[in-house]
């Protein structure tokens, strides 16, 4: 077990159907892992009972933090929000909606622990509807055209980083709202591990 800090930052947008298991699982991975981290939910302006539920976490367990939004801004600014406010030396970034499960954390860290500033989960069997996987596809296309970058179709917001990364995010003043295009274009040594994608 590492003494290195994780944090996990997770962007909540009406979420409260999720959030209780999400919790659940990601303790039982991050106690496996390590004994320090920080769950950093950034609520975005829910109008469900997700803040609520966050409030109750919080309130029974130390390693929870909330950022709390007065309305919805989007999830790109829920991230980097949390990305400026999070403590950890390795920060992982991922859906409240269990599509990327938490269980797969520890393998992305293992790949960051060989040497990598960035490891971003790759999804194979992404379990989205068609129009969606196309409209996804084109838009990584187009972006990656413009950038003059390859960015892998496949990418998911399900990723790790090092400190240095997200202070270079932190730092990047004219900020893509497209953290994928972001990190791609930031330079750092990376690296892509297959994670399971739920529906
Ligand atoms: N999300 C957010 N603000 C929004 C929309 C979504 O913070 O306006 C959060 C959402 O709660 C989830 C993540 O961003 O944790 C991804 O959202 P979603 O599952 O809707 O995206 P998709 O799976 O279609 O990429
Ligand atoms: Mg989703």
């Amino acid at each position: 077990m590492s003494k290195t800090k994780i944090s996990v930052v997770v962007p909540i947008y009406n979420e409260a159907e999720s959030i209780q298991e999400l919790y659940k699982r990601l303790t039982a991975t991050l106690t496996q892992i390590s004994p320090t981290y920080e769950l950093l939910f950034i609520d975005d302006g829910s109008t469900d009972n997700s803040l609520g539920l966050l409030k109750d976490l919080k309130n029974s367990d130390k390693n929870v933090r909330i950022i709390k939004f007065t309305r919805n801004f989007g999830q790109q600014s829920a991230v980097l929000a949390g990305f400026r406010h999070c403590k950890g030396d390795i920060i992982v970034q991922l859906d409240a909606d269990l599509q990327n499960p938490p269980e797969e954390i520890p393998k992305l860290i293992e790949k960051l622990n060989e040497g990598f500033d960035l490891v971003s989960g790759i999804r194979k069997k992404r379990q989205d509807s068609f129009l969606r996987k196309i409209c996804s596809s084109f838009l990584i296309f187009l972006i990656s055209k413009l950038m003059g970058k390859k960015i892998d179709l496949d990418i998911s917001s399900f990723r790790v980083m090092n400190r240095g990364v997200v202070k270079k995010i932190n730092e990047c003043k004219d900020k893509s709202r497209f953290l994928s295009a972001l990190v791609s274009w930031l330079g750092v040594s990376s690296a892509q591990v297959e994670v399971e994608h739920a529906k």
